[in-house]
């Protein structure tokens, strides 16, 4: 590996989403002692929190206010920093101050990864958008006359994580990343996820699939345990491997 102390930049349309598709990603990069930043740019409230509008009472403060709860217990499992920008859900809100808000993030954790949402997605338009925000926000970065403070961004590669439907997302897997040392906190921060229980199982076996699948595309027979993205940008290498 070059650089051990990689800076991870997660973006996640909703509350939940960087812990289903991108939990194992983020708790290995912590876990070699990186600092990984989430940014959630809405709380999920509207689409993606069924359980909790299903209780007598619940108010649209309310479940933000436990979604972020859950969350921030996630991004600690994970041991990855975690910002809101509570941006709202359907729709998802991409005005200027949020663009602003995310150009700045760019350029104070200069990033050498960047992880977000896949270009479609039939079944939540916010997850399109929220991609469409992370490209936008990283090429303004990288923009000399952008105003805003902190130097330019330089080119981190940009990875979708793994959509619902992926094949209605267009979504093809080009790299399995071995999460098997961590998947017991993926595992577990997925549990603090209470308002979508009905998911852990579900990622829990795409990752042993996903882990199949990248035995059989490595050799590697310890390998349990995968996540797979799909790059937005050509590698660029000195060596095919
Ligand atoms: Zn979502």
């Amino acid at each position: 590996m070059d650089n051990p102390k990689k800076t991870v930049l997660v973006i996640s349309a909703h509350a939940a989403d960087f812990v289903w598709r991108a939990g194992g990603a983020i708790a290995l990069y912590s876990s070699r002692g990186c600092r990984v930043r989430i940014l959630c740019l809405s709380y999920g409230e509207r689409g993606e929190s069924e359980r909790l509008w299903k209780m007598p009472g619940m108010t649209l403060e309310r479940v933000k206010k436990e979604r972020q709860a859950e969350s921030e217990k996630a991004a600690e499992i994970l041991g990855a920093e975690i910002r809101f920008f509570n941006a709202s859900d359907y729709p998802l809100r991409l005005s200027d101050e949020l663009l602003e808000g995310m150009v700045a993030e760019f350029r104070e954790c200069q990033p050498e990864i960047v992880l977000t949402h896949s270009s479609a997605d039939p079944y939540n338009m916010d997850h399109p958008d929220a991609c469409q925000a992370t490209l936008r926000s990283r090429v303004y970065a990288q923009a000399a006359g952008y105003p805003l403070p902190g130097k330019k961004l330089g080119a981190p590669p940009v990875f979708a994580f793994e959509p619902h439907q992926p094949e209605q997302c267009d979504f093809k897997p080009q790299v399995l990343l071995d999460i098997t040392s961590v998947f017991d906190h993926k595992r577990k921060a997925m549990e603090a996820m209470e308002a979508q229980e009905h998911l852990w199982e579900y990622y829990t076996d795409l990752s042993k699939r996903r882990g199949v699948q990248a035995v059989r595309n490595s050799g590697k027979s310890g390998i349990k345990y995968a996540e797979a993205y799909q790059r937005f940008y050509p590698q660029v290498t000195d060596e095919l491997s």
